[in-house]
């Protein structure tokens, strides 16, 4: 059947692509049917990344950070304070230090920064306050490639019953010293790797105020006019231990229509299609492809919705910025482990307490957001001007493209899925040397994207053609 026009044993033993994770699914094509599978590389100094993030420094970070007693955005930050190690102004020099150590260790390849503010008065704020964001910059070692950022972020902020208690224990040990942790371990860990993009490692503050953290950083990244491809927000991501948890699944969220969206671009979607193909959403479905390849011990699970009811989070402010951004979060959240003053009343124990939570798991959260990074850190950028031709009525589609201005796109995919299947199902591979490829399928049927891959296979996110007529 030709059906696929698939190249791939030519990719393969040319650019020395392996199968791995393979993703077979059946695509139905002018009434027949076609076994495919996404085979893509898997790079071993990534996969040796990912065996190196330890459960044990994963469980000493959460339980250090349970150990400054609150970190309540309000709480203490004076120089006492953090002398006596209590309070937010302790966990913050810690997260600092922790970053400068990671960055003594690959001969100063992290540059540790800082980004404070004064928060004025608001609903949870009754007094201006400092709020500090710190992160660590590892970037990139292509002039080029460098500019094309990709975060990781946590918040390191923690409350209890009351979100203006700055004095009362709130251990935070899920909510959100487990996302913490895990932009800790992604740094410690990718930081001994060569990426040519720039990759930053963040902790915010003030989420519980209002996300003030991240607003202050989505801004500035904005304003700096930095090309943040990519935000993996890691909050609850501890794998709370109650009955009914599922170990081995991890939620991403991503918004439907982008939050910028304009109100042609809404008209178009009311017409065509594509609410389910935010940016945000594309790199929900990266982050699953690259779990299927990189194999981190937990599953991704697709979540088409911006956040869980009644509940936001620091991906929103990189959203509403007009960024790609996505939230991690556990399968299932018992809610008397958050958000509630350390307590046992009638027999059952309320609190954000390090033993409810599973470090291996946390773990695992941190091994899928250093594989999408890492192969985000090393493909080119993404293809350009991508275009869908609908000049004409026709059965097949033919779409064009610009290469990627890093001009290390080898490859090219496009891919497409029905309009009604969640994730990519099908894709035919492009010669580098070519910008423009027709496929046997009605763009009537389906929805496409085209990626460019390096000479070693890494694959940039998918970008989604505007029609062209
Ligand atoms: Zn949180």
């Amino acid at each position: 059947m030709s059906c696929c026009r698939q190249s791939l044993p030519a990719e393969r033993s040319r650019a020395g692509f392996v199968e791995r994770g393979i993703f077979a699914l059946i695509v139905f094509l002018n009434g027949a049917a076609a076994a495919q599978s996404l085979p893509s590389y898997v790079d071993p100094e990534i996969t040796g990344a990912l065996r190196e993030i330890s459960t044990g420094q994963i469980q000493s970070d959460i339980e250090k950070l349970v150990g400054f007693e609150t970190r309540s955005t309000l709480s203490a930050q004076d120089p006492a304070s953090i002398g006596s190690g209590r309070g937010i102004g302790a966990a913050r020099q810690w997260i600092r230090s922790e970053f400068e150590r990671y960055a003594r260790d690959c001969s100063g390849c992290l540059e540790v920064k800082t980004d404070s503010f004064i928060e004025p008065i608001g609903e949870r704020i009754p007094a201006p306050t400092e709020l500090t964001n710190v992160y660590a910059v590892l970037k990139g070692t292509s002039s080029e490639d460098s500019r094309r950022i990709v975060v990781v972020t946590g918040h390191y902020d923690s409350r209890n019953s009351n979100p203006t208690d700055g004095s009362g224990p709130a251990p935070g040990a899920n909510d959100d010293a487990s996302g913490t942790a895990v932009s800790l371990e992604c740094a410690r860990v990718l930081s001994k790797l060569k990426f040519p993009g720039t990759i930053i490692f963040l902790a915010v503050s003030g989420e519980e105020e209002g996300l003030y953290g991240s607003k202050h950083f989505a801004e500035l990244a904005r304003r700096s006019g930095w090309q943040v491809q990519a935000v993996l927000s890691n909050d609850i991501v501890g794998g709370d231990r109650s009955p009914g948890q599922d170990p081995k699944r991890v939620r991403v969220f991503s918004e439907s229509i982008a939050y910028q969206a304009s109100e042609k671009d809404i008209r178009m979607i009311r017409a065509l299609g594509g609410e389910n193909d935010s940016p945000s959403r594309t790199l929900a479905r990266y982050i699953t492809a690259s779990a299927r390849l990189y194999q981190p011990g937990i599953t991704p699970v697709l979540e088409f919705r911006l956040d869980r009811y009644l509940r936001g989070g620091d991906h929103i402010s990189f959203n509403r910025e007009g960024f790609a951004a996505v939230r991690l979060t556990e399968f299932r959240e018992n809610f008397n482990h958050q958000h509630q003053n350390p307590r046992t009343e009638n027999g059952t124990e309320y609190g954000d307490l390090a033993k409810f939570v599973d470090f291996e798991y946390v773990a695992n959260v941190a091994r899928v957001n250093a594989a999408a990074l890492a192969e985000l850190g090393r493909a080119p950028g993404p293809p350009e001007n991508v275009r869908l031709e609908t000049r004409g009525l026709a059965n097949e589609s033919t779409l064009h493209w610009e290469p990627p201005p890093d001009g290390r796109g080898a490859v090219y995919r496009i891919l497409w899925r029905s309009t009604s299947a969640p994730d990519w199902e099908s894709l035919q591979s492009v010669a580098g040397s070519l910008t423009r490829a027709t496929v046997p399928v009605s763009k009537d049927n389906v929805i496409f994207a085209v990626q460019a891959l390096d000479e070693a296979g890494h694959r940039s996110l998918p970008v989604l053609p505007s029609p062209e007529r």
